[in-house]
């Protein structure tokens, strides 16, 4: 099928990546034969466990699309995992990027300091939530942020427990993953994992029905007693829950987190990787709860699709590592940087926070209205330019996998890319580039719509 409605991009938002005809056009069937010959490659060449969504040959992405090798045009509603929130390719991170990689590529920050590394921690220290002096430090994915931002906190309450939720997420690394809930895909068969990791219930307003109060409470009450404060260094959560199934917890259930740590000498983290720069409608999701956290790890949208991660928070607290403590080769590269202060430009003056929060609106509605006539859809939810779709036996509440994937499987032959997320599987995940056309959102959430009909 063949679509070629014209179609502009929002005036507040500048067209993101190469200039292309912003449409779903399907000229092959997904995979089409270039893709087909690249995925034969890849399972020849690439290990088995690097799996793929989406089976194309990617050549190119921009405004609200992703090419394939094959003439296809995709409408993305994934932005590569909440990485391309800017739009791909954006035209301020590839000015920026082409003009750093020119100048020098690399001498590594902790050999020969360099100022986009500096400018990059500014930046963050300013734009975080939290009126106090904070301080910065750059790695390069967000699992290492999310290792180092234990570390920090080992280090300056001189204590060991970390405490992670339920539906949390946190990467693939060793102490990552046994941060991160999931068993499969992430964690099994991977062990054993690092100790001093325990397990709080999270707020899940869908499925526990307690208020934000009562979830906290909860949560408290098992980590005063399996954990113990005198051993809990600190608390980790994503202020919306990613991978785990878009979960936004309950009212006053992230404050009172937080009030707790802070009477007990626990650093309270906040994993904004995910969450971070405008997707939620805010610059950061923290805002949206009214917390200020002691340190908060970023990466995913933070440059525009260049690897770089961040912790950023209390000064006294990430200033408790000696010299030497923290770093790492790449960490904080110039071309990243050069993009981060590119992105962070674009996420403060081209209203893309105003955006998200028009686009949240927009999948809201659209969703809700699918949710009024079909009561398989059991709960819609998130904030900004992050909202799930949450699906469900109508009769029992039970979570319905299977249908969930059958719905991602026909939206991306179509041409539409979802991804699905959530601990029972049950969830699809709606994280548009800020740089997707109203037009083509619609049609994204109708082929959505139409999926759900049909399966
Ligand atoms: C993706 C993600 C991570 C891990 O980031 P990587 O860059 O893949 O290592 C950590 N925390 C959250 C909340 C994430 O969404």
């Amino acid at each position: 099928m063949s679509t070629s409605v014209p179609d502009t991009v929002s005036p507040t938002v500048p067209l993101g990546g190469p200039t292309l005809p912003q449409e779903r056009r399907l000229v092959t069937s997904i995979p089409g034969p270039r893709s087909e010959e690249l995925l034969a490659r890849k399972a020849a060449a690439v290990a088995a466990g690097v799996g793929h969504t989406v089976p194309i040959q990617a050549v190119a992405a921009g405004g609200g699309v992703v090419v394939d090798a094959d003439g296809n045009s995709l409408i993305d509603l994934g932005s590569g995992i909440a990485v391309t929130t800017l739009g791909n390719a954006h035209p301020k991170v590839v000015a920026a990027v082409q003009e750093q990689v020119a100048q020098f590529t690399h001498t590594c920050f902790m050999i020969s300091p360099y100022e986009s590394y500096v400018a990059v921690a500014e930046a963050l220290n300013r734009i975080t939530p939290g009126d106090f002096e904070k301080k910065t430090a750059l790695f390069n994915s967000g699992a290492e942020a999310v290792e180092n931002a234990v570390k920090i906190a080992r280090k300056y309450t001189k204590k060991q427990a970390v405490v992670a939720f339920d539906h949390g997420y946190h990467g693939r690394t060793n102490l990552t993953m046994a941060l991160t809930a999931k068993n499969m895909p992430y964690k099994h068969g991977f062990g054993p994992f690092a100790s001093e990791v325990y397990r709080a219930p999270m707020s899940y307003p869908f499925r526990d029905g307690l208020s934000g109060a009562d979830a906290a409470k909860k949560a408290i009450s098992v980590i005063e007693k399996q954990v113990g404060v005198d051993n809990l260094a600190a608390v980790i959560i994503e202020p919306i829950q990613g991978e785990g199934g878009f979960i936004v917890p309950a009212d006053g259930f992230l404050p009172a987190l937080v009030e707790w740590c802070r009477a007990n000498n626990v650093v309270f983290i906040a994993d904004e990787v995910q969450t971070g720069f405008a997707r939620t409608g805010a610059m950061f999701a923290s805002e949206l709860f009214g917390i200020e956290p002691d340190l908060i790890t970023t990466a995913k949208g933070i440059a525009g699709g260049l690897p770089l991660a961040a912790v950023t928070g209390r000064a006294e607290i990430m200033d408790a590592s000696h010299a030497g403590g923290l770093g790492g080769t790449y960490g904080g590269n110039p071309i990243a940087c050069a993009a981060a202060l590119a992105a962070i430009d674009a996420f403060e003056n081209d209203g893309l926070i105003e955006r998200a929060r028009e686009l949240g609106a927009l999948l809201t509605e659209r969703l809700s209205e699918i949710q009024a006539a079909d009561p398989r859809l059991g709960d819609v939810r998130g904030r900004g330019a992050m909202i799930a779709a949450e699906f469900v036996d109508p009769t029992t509440g039970e979570p319905d996998a299977a249908l969930t994937a059958a719905i991602a499987k026909a939206c991306i032959a179509q041409g539409v890319i979802v991804l699905t997320c959530g601990t029972y599987g049950n969830v699809i995940r709606f994280l548009p580039p800020l740089s997707i056309s109203d037009n083509l959102l619609r049609e994204g959430l109708d082929v959505v719509a139409g999926a759900l009909k049909a399966a």
